[in-house]
Protein backbone atom coordinates (compact mmCIF):
# COMPACT_ATOMS: atom_id res chain seq x y z
CA UNK A 1 0.00 0.00 0.00
CA UNK A 2 1.00 3.44 -0.63
CA UNK A 3 0.05 7.15 -0.27
CA UNK A 4 2.46 9.97 -1.79
CA UNK A 5 2.33 13.03 -1.19
CA UNK A 6 3.30 15.92 -4.26
CA UNK A 7 5.60 17.65 -1.38
CA UNK A 8 8.84 15.75 -0.41
CA UNK A 9 9.21 14.83 3.41
CA UNK A 10 9.77 11.88 5.15
CA UNK A 11 9.35 7.81 4.09
CA UNK A 12 7.59 6.51 7.10
CA UNK A 13 6.62 2.73 6.57
CA UNK A 14 4.05 0.60 8.43
CA UNK A 15 4.31 -2.81 8.44
CA UNK A 16 1.95 -5.67 10.56
CA UNK A 17 1.18 -9.67 10.67
CA UNK A 18 4.92 -10.53 10.69
CA UNK A 19 3.75 -13.01 13.33
CA UNK A 20 1.08 -14.60 11.24
CA UNK A 21 -1.26 -14.53 14.98
CA UNK A 22 -0.87 -10.87 15.57
CA UNK A 23 -3.40 -9.83 13.37
CA UNK A 24 -4.26 -6.11 14.95
CA UNK A 25 -2.03 -4.44 13.03
CA UNK A 26 -3.65 -5.65 9.54
CA UNK A 27 -6.63 -3.81 10.62
CA UNK A 28 -4.79 -0.49 11.93
CA UNK A 29 -2.88 -0.05 8.41
CA UNK A 30 -6.55 -0.01 6.68
CA UNK A 31 -7.77 2.47 8.73
CA UNK A 32 -4.41 4.51 8.86
CA UNK A 33 -4.68 4.75 5.39
CA UNK A 34 -8.33 5.24 5.06
CA UNK A 35 -8.52 8.58 7.28
CA UNK A 36 -5.04 9.98 5.08
CA UNK A 37 -7.25 9.42 1.56
CA UNK A 38 -9.93 11.58 3.79
CA UNK A 39 -7.59 14.22 5.53
CA UNK A 40 -4.79 14.98 2.93
CA UNK A 41 -0.36 13.90 3.16
CA UNK A 42 0.88 16.87 3.66
CA UNK A 43 4.49 15.99 2.52
CA UNK A 44 6.34 13.02 2.09
CA UNK A 45 5.08 8.81 1.51
CA UNK A 46 3.40 6.50 3.83
CA UNK A 47 4.03 2.50 2.64
CA UNK A 48 2.51 -0.47 4.24
CA UNK A 49 2.91 -4.02 4.73
CA UNK A 50 -0.09 -5.44 6.24
CA UNK A 51 0.87 -8.91 5.91
CA UNK A 52 3.92 -9.54 5.93
CA UNK A 53 3.05 -13.61 6.81
CA UNK A 54 0.22 -14.88 4.52
CA UNK A 55 0.97 -18.53 5.48
CA UNK A 56 0.62 -18.21 9.08
CA UNK A 57 -1.98 -15.83 9.03
CA UNK A 58 -4.07 -18.19 7.09
CA UNK A 59 -3.57 -20.72 10.25
CA UNK A 60 -3.48 -18.32 13.01
CA UNK A 61 0.58 -19.40 13.70
CA UNK A 62 3.08 -16.61 14.71
CA UNK A 63 5.58 -18.75 12.29
CA UNK A 64 5.43 -19.61 8.78
CA UNK A 65 3.93 -22.65 8.65
CA UNK A 66 5.16 -24.51 5.93
CA UNK A 67 8.70 -24.33 7.31
CA UNK A 68 7.88 -23.27 11.02
CA UNK A 69 10.26 -20.64 10.99
CA UNK A 70 9.87 -17.30 12.84
CA UNK A 71 9.70 -14.43 10.06
CA UNK A 72 11.25 -12.02 12.66
CA UNK A 73 13.93 -14.30 13.43
CA UNK A 74 15.02 -14.52 9.70
CA UNK A 75 16.23 -10.78 8.39
CA UNK A 76 17.96 -9.34 6.96
CA UNK A 77 17.18 -12.34 4.74
CA UNK A 78 18.80 -14.30 2.05
CA UNK A 79 16.95 -14.39 -1.71
CA UNK A 80 18.77 -17.57 -1.59
CA UNK A 81 18.38 -18.87 2.02
CA UNK A 82 15.22 -21.18 3.32
CA UNK A 83 11.45 -19.88 2.76
CA UNK A 84 11.62 -17.25 5.60
CA UNK A 85 14.81 -15.45 4.62
CA UNK A 86 13.41 -15.32 0.97
CA UNK A 87 10.74 -13.44 2.08
CA UNK A 88 12.61 -11.47 4.60
CA UNK A 89 14.76 -10.54 1.62
CA UNK A 90 12.02 -9.38 -0.45
CA UNK A 91 10.31 -7.29 2.36
CA UNK A 92 13.74 -5.93 3.41
CA UNK A 93 14.86 -5.01 0.25
CA UNK A 94 11.83 -3.26 -0.88
CA UNK A 95 11.73 -0.92 1.98
CA UNK A 96 15.33 -0.03 2.21
CA UNK A 97 14.96 0.92 -2.10
CA UNK A 98 12.74 3.48 -0.70
CA UNK A 99 15.04 5.23 1.60
CA UNK A 100 12.87 4.83 4.45
CA UNK A 101 13.13 7.40 7.23
CA UNK A 102 11.19 5.18 9.92
CA UNK A 103 9.59 2.33 9.69
CA UNK A 104 7.01 1.02 12.55
CA UNK A 105 6.34 -2.70 13.11
CA UNK A 106 3.19 -3.90 14.39
CA UNK A 107 2.84 -6.54 16.44
CA UNK A 108 0.60 -8.13 19.12
CA UNK A 109 1.28 -9.80 22.62
CA UNK A 110 -0.17 -11.95 24.88
CA UNK A 111 -4.19 -12.61 24.97
CA UNK A 112 -3.54 -10.66 28.46
CA UNK A 113 -1.33 -7.40 28.08
CA UNK A 114 -1.33 -3.88 27.67
CA UNK A 115 -0.08 -1.83 24.86
CA UNK A 116 3.25 -0.65 24.30
CA UNK A 117 6.23 0.69 22.61
CA UNK A 118 9.10 -1.52 22.24
CA UNK A 119 12.43 -0.18 21.37
CA UNK A 120 15.38 -2.94 20.49
CA UNK A 121 18.59 -2.82 22.33
CA UNK A 122 21.26 -0.51 21.37
CA UNK A 123 22.88 -1.64 18.29
CA UNK A 124 26.08 0.35 19.03
CA UNK A 125 28.21 3.44 17.93
CA UNK A 126 27.83 3.49 14.56
CA UNK A 127 24.14 3.39 14.79
CA UNK A 128 23.82 6.01 17.85
CA UNK A 129 21.74 8.98 16.12
CA UNK A 130 19.59 6.05 14.53
CA UNK A 131 18.77 4.80 18.26
CA UNK A 132 17.91 7.92 19.50
CA UNK A 133 15.97 8.82 16.42
CA UNK A 134 13.86 5.90 17.37
CA UNK A 135 13.68 6.65 21.25
CA UNK A 136 12.08 10.27 20.35
CA UNK A 137 9.72 8.76 17.72
CA UNK A 138 8.67 6.05 20.85
CA UNK A 139 8.07 9.08 22.95
CA UNK A 140 5.62 10.53 20.46
CA UNK A 141 4.09 7.57 20.34
CA UNK A 142 1.66 8.13 23.49
CA UNK A 143 2.34 4.56 24.75
CA UNK A 144 4.61 3.39 27.48
CA UNK A 145 7.99 3.30 26.26
CA UNK A 146 9.83 -0.39 27.18
CA UNK A 147 13.74 -0.96 26.30
CA UNK A 148 14.59 -4.29 25.10
CA UNK A 149 17.44 -5.45 27.21
CA UNK A 150 18.64 -8.66 25.10
CA UNK A 151 19.89 -8.42 22.16
CA UNK A 152 17.57 -9.97 19.10
CA UNK A 153 19.39 -10.10 16.48
CA UNK A 154 17.84 -11.08 12.89
CA UNK A 155 14.92 -9.41 13.89
CA UNK A 156 13.48 -6.62 11.57
CA UNK A 157 13.57 -3.76 13.70
CA UNK A 158 16.81 -4.81 14.74
CA UNK A 159 18.17 -5.37 11.53
CA UNK A 160 16.66 -1.88 10.36
CA UNK A 161 18.40 -0.14 13.14
CA UNK A 162 21.85 -2.13 12.52
CA UNK A 163 21.40 -0.37 8.43
CA UNK A 164 20.60 2.52 10.20
CA UNK A 165 16.89 2.89 9.43
CA UNK A 166 15.07 3.97 12.46
CA UNK A 167 12.31 1.36 13.40
CA UNK A 168 10.37 0.57 16.47
CA UNK A 169 8.00 -1.99 17.54
CA UNK A 170 4.71 -1.34 18.42
CA UNK A 171 2.87 -4.27 20.57
CA UNK A 172 -0.94 -3.70 20.48
CA UNK A 173 -2.50 -5.61 23.07
CA UNK A 174 -3.85 -8.92 22.70
CA UNK A 175 -3.15 -11.36 18.94
CA UNK A 176 -5.74 -13.99 17.63
CA UNK A 177 -8.43 -11.49 17.44
CA UNK A 178 -9.11 -8.13 16.50
CA UNK A 179 -10.16 -5.70 19.44
CA UNK A 180 -11.14 -2.41 18.02
CA UNK A 181 -9.95 -0.99 21.58
CA UNK A 182 -6.40 -1.66 20.10
CA UNK A 183 -7.06 -0.96 16.87
CA UNK A 184 -7.94 2.62 17.83
CA UNK A 185 -4.84 3.06 20.10
CA UNK A 186 -2.62 1.97 17.12
CA UNK A 187 -4.07 4.34 14.79
CA UNK A 188 -4.16 7.53 16.87
CA UNK A 189 -0.52 6.56 18.20
CA UNK A 190 0.44 6.82 14.11
CA UNK A 191 -1.63 9.79 13.48
CA UNK A 192 0.63 11.29 16.50
CA UNK A 193 3.80 9.99 15.13
CA UNK A 194 2.51 11.13 11.66
CA UNK A 195 1.80 14.62 12.75
CA UNK A 196 5.13 14.69 14.80
CA UNK A 197 7.02 14.08 11.76
CA UNK A 198 4.71 16.89 10.17
CA UNK A 199 3.26 14.41 7.41
CA UNK A 200 -0.46 15.21 8.89
CA UNK A 201 -2.19 18.04 10.38
CA UNK A 202 -1.26 18.48 14.15
CA UNK A 203 -4.37 16.50 15.99
CA UNK A 204 -6.92 18.33 18.40
CA UNK A 205 -5.83 16.05 21.28
CA UNK A 206 -2.56 13.99 21.00
CA UNK A 207 -2.63 10.44 21.79
CA UNK A 208 -1.85 8.80 25.06
CA UNK A 209 -2.11 5.56 26.82
CA UNK A 210 -3.21 5.56 30.02
CA UNK A 211 -0.61 4.74 32.47
CA UNK A 212 -0.76 5.51 36.12
CA UNK A 213 1.34 8.29 37.61
CA UNK A 214 4.54 6.13 38.82
CA UNK A 215 5.34 5.14 35.12
CA UNK A 216 3.94 7.82 32.95
CA UNK A 217 6.75 9.39 31.07
CA UNK A 218 9.58 7.08 31.55
CA UNK A 219 11.19 4.26 29.54
CA UNK A 220 11.45 1.14 31.50
CA UNK A 221 13.42 -1.90 30.78
CA UNK A 222 11.74 -5.54 29.85
CA UNK A 223 11.84 -8.28 32.20
CA UNK A 224 9.99 -11.84 32.12
CA UNK A 225 11.82 -12.57 35.44
CA UNK A 226 11.55 -14.73 37.52
CA UNK A 227 10.33 -17.16 35.49
CA UNK A 228 8.11 -20.48 37.40
CA UNK A 229 10.49 -22.68 39.46
CA UNK A 230 7.67 -25.36 39.26
CA UNK A 231 4.68 -26.84 37.57
CA UNK A 232 1.15 -26.56 37.64
CA UNK A 233 -1.23 -23.98 37.11
CA UNK A 234 -0.60 -19.99 37.02
CA UNK A 235 -3.29 -18.14 39.63
CA UNK A 236 -2.64 -14.10 38.97
CA UNK A 237 -2.51 -11.93 41.53
CA UNK A 238 -1.64 -9.06 39.75
CA UNK A 239 -3.26 -7.46 36.48
CA UNK A 240 -1.61 -5.90 33.12
CA UNK A 241 -0.98 -2.51 34.30
CA UNK A 242 -0.88 -2.56 37.73
CA UNK A 243 2.17 -1.09 39.08
CA UNK A 244 3.81 -3.85 41.79
CA UNK A 245 5.78 -3.24 44.27
CA UNK A 246 10.02 -5.42 44.76
CA UNK A 247 8.66 -8.76 46.92
CA UNK A 248 5.29 -8.58 46.29
CA UNK A 249 3.67 -11.78 45.35
CA UNK A 250 1.83 -11.24 41.95
CA UNK A 251 1.02 -15.29 40.83
CA UNK A 252 0.93 -18.12 42.56
CA UNK A 253 0.87 -21.98 41.09
CA UNK A 254 -0.58 -24.73 42.69
CA UNK A 255 -0.60 -28.46 41.44
CA UNK A 256 -3.39 -30.31 40.30
CA UNK A 257 -5.17 -30.61 43.90
CA UNK A 258 -4.42 -27.11 45.00
CA UNK A 259 -1.40 -27.27 46.94
CA UNK A 260 0.56 -24.21 46.79
CA UNK A 261 4.19 -25.29 44.61
CA UNK A 262 5.45 -22.06 44.19
CA UNK A 263 4.85 -18.09 44.77
CA UNK A 264 6.05 -15.59 41.97
CA UNK A 265 7.64 -12.38 43.77
CA UNK A 266 8.63 -9.41 42.24
CA UNK A 267 12.27 -8.91 41.47
CA UNK A 268 11.56 -5.24 41.58
CA UNK A 269 9.34 -2.27 41.53
CA UNK A 270 7.78 -2.74 38.35
CA UNK A 271 4.30 -1.99 35.91
CA UNK A 272 2.50 -5.62 34.80
CA UNK A 273 2.84 -5.66 31.02
CA UNK A 274 0.93 -8.96 30.37
CA UNK A 275 0.20 -12.78 32.05
CA UNK A 276 1.77 -15.74 29.68
CA UNK A 277 -1.03 -17.20 27.84
CA UNK A 278 -0.24 -20.53 28.97
CA UNK A 279 -2.19 -21.78 31.95
CA UNK A 280 0.30 -24.29 32.81
CA UNK A 281 3.63 -23.60 34.49
CA UNK A 282 6.90 -25.46 33.57
CA UNK A 283 10.38 -24.27 35.18
CA UNK A 284 12.04 -22.25 33.81
CA UNK A 285 9.17 -20.67 31.73
CA UNK A 286 7.87 -17.17 31.75
CA UNK A 287 4.61 -16.16 33.86
CA UNK A 288 4.60 -12.71 33.53
CA UNK A 289 6.00 -9.45 31.93
CA UNK A 290 6.91 -6.47 33.01
CA UNK A 291 8.61 -2.69 32.55
CA UNK A 292 10.83 -2.06 35.56
CA UNK A 293 11.20 1.04 37.37
CA UNK A 294 14.62 1.88 38.30
ZN1 LIG B 1 5.12 -10.43 17.30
Amino acid sequence: MSIQSINPGPVVWLTGCIHGDEVTGIVAIQEVFKRIQKQHLLRGSVYAFPLMNPIGFETASRNITLSREDLNRSFPGDKNGSLAERIADRIFATIKETNPSLVLDLHNDWMKSIPYALIDANPGAACRKTYEKTKAIAEKSGFLVILETEELVKTFSYSLLQQNVPALTIELGESYVVNEKNVEYGVRSIFGILAFLEMVEKMDETFSFQLPESVRGKALEFSSQPVSSASGIIRFLAKPGDVVKKGQAVAKIYNTFGKLQDTILCLSNGIVLGHSDSSVAFPGAPVMAFGVIE
